[in-house]
C-alpha cells in the first residue's frame, strides 16, 4: 500500500496534473529546458521510478490512468487484483506493469483493448505469461487479425476473449461493465464502466478538442458514433469521470459528460458542414486546402482536419 499512500499524498498536493499539462505544453513549445524542469518535479512529486517516461495517477479509489506514448490506459489495481484497459505499445505496457506490480504482484486478472489500433493494442505482448485473459469486442479482435496479416506483424499478441453487446466482469472488488453502441471511430470500440467508481474509459470515442481519427477502413461511422454519444450521455451521470483516448495539447485527457457534448457538437457540425460542402459543389481536395475548422466547432483544433473531411465526403458518398 505504500505506492497507494504515495499516489494519494500527492494528489492532494495538487500541483501534479497542472504540472503534467505544464509538461505537455513545454513539449510543443519545444523548450527543451522547461521541459526537463518539469519533468524532474514530476519525478519527485510521483515517486515513480527515476527514469520515468510516463504519467501515471489515481483518479478515483484504487482506478487510475497512465500516459507515456499512445491511447490514455486506464486501470485498478489492489490486493484483490488488477485490470488494466489498454496497453499503448510494449515498452509502455512493460513500464505500467512495473508499477502496478508495486500494488499487486500475483497476476493481471484482465486486459481489455478498447478497439485494435496498435497504440491501444500493441502492448498485448507485454502481457504475455502474466495474464489469464485478453478481452475485446468481437469485432475488435477481428479488426487486429485482419490488420496484423496485412502487416505481416507475426508478433501481435491478439485477444483471446470477446463480446458482442454488454459484458460484466467482477475484479478487485469493483464491478466492470463493458459497453458496445454500435459503429463509431471503428466497427469494434468498446466503453469500459468501473461501475463502484464511478469511472469510464471511451478509448478512441473521445477525441478532446483535437480532430478525431475517423477510421472508414475500419467500419467507422459519424452519423452513428453521435449516436454512441448520446447514449453514453444517458447511460452515465454528471459525476461520472471520464478517460479519453486523446486529447489536444493542453486540454485533459480527464472530463466529463461536458466533453462528451461539446465532441458531440463537432461530429454533428461536421455533418452538417459535410453535406452543405457537398450540395455547393465544392471537390474534396479543394476543401482540404482551405479549411482550418468546422464552422460551428472551433474548439476543435490543430492539424488533422483533413482526416475529418476525407470521413465525411466518404460517408455521405456511400
Ligand atoms: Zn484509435
Amino acid at each position: 500500500m505504500k505506492t497507494r499512500r504515495t499516489f494519494l499524498k500527492q494528489s492532494a498536493q495538487l500541483s501534479l496534473s497542472a504540472l503534467f499539462f505544464s509538461h505537455l505544453i513545454a513539449c510543443k513549445s519545444g523548450d527543451k529546458k522547461m521541459e526537463e524542469t518539469i519533468k524532474e518535479e514530476i519525478k519527485k512529486k510521483l515517486a515513480l521510478n527515476p527514469d520515468a517516461t510516463y504519467m501515471m495517477d489515481y483518479i478515483s479509489g484504487d482506478v487510475g490512468f497512465f500516459s507515456e506514448r499512445g491511447g490514455t490506459i486506464g486501470w485498478i489495481a489492489n490486493k484483490e487484483g488488477v485490470v488494466v484497459v489498454d496497453t499503448q505499445f510494449p515498452d509502455q505496457s512493460k513500464n505500467l506493469i512495473t508499477e502496478l506490480q508495486k500494488i499487486n504482484d500475483t497476476k493481471i486478472d484482465l486486459v481489455i483493448n478498447t478497439h485494435h489500433h496498435g497504440d491501444h493494442s500493441a502492448g498485448n505482448s507485454a502481457y504475455t505469461g502474466i495474464t489469464d485473459r485478453i478481452l475485446a469486442h468481437e469485432n475488435s479482435k477481428a479488426n487486429q487479425e485482419r490488420v496484423a496479416t496485412e502487416r505481416n506483424q507475426e508478433g501481435r499478441v491478439l485477444p483471446d476473449d470477446t463480446f458482442a453487446d454488454k459484458r460484466t466482469e467482477k475484479i478487485a472488488g469493483e464491478t466492470i461493465s463493458l459497453h458496445y453502441f454500435g459503429a463509431g471511430h471503428t466497427d469494434g470500440d468498446a466503453i469500459i464502466h468501473f461501475e463502484n467508481n464511478n469511472v469510464v474509459h471511451m478509448g478512441d470515442l473521445m477525441f478532446n478538442r483535437r480532430f478525431p481519427y475517423i477510421d472508414k477502413s475500419a467500419g467507422a461511422n459519424i452519423e452513428n458514433w453521435i449516436s454512441i454519444l448520446d447514449k453514453t450521455k444517458s447511460t452515465f451521470n454528471p459525476e461520472t469521470k471520464f478517460i479519453f483516448g486523446h486529447s489536444d495539447n493542453g486540454h485533459d485527457i480527464l472530463g466529463n459528460l461536458d466533453d462528451i457534448s461539446a465532441f458531440k457538437n463537432y461530429l454533428e457540425k461536421l455533418l452538417v458542414f459535410g453535406k452543405e460542402s457537398i450540395s455547393a459543389g465544392k471537390e474534396l481536395q479543394e476543401l482540404k486546402k482551405s479549411a482550418t475548422e468546422i464552422p460551428g466547432a472551433p474548439e476543435w483544433k490543430g492539424k488533422g482536419i483533413e482526416r475529418s473531411l476525407d470521413a465525411v465526403y466518404t460517408e455521405l458518398a456511400s
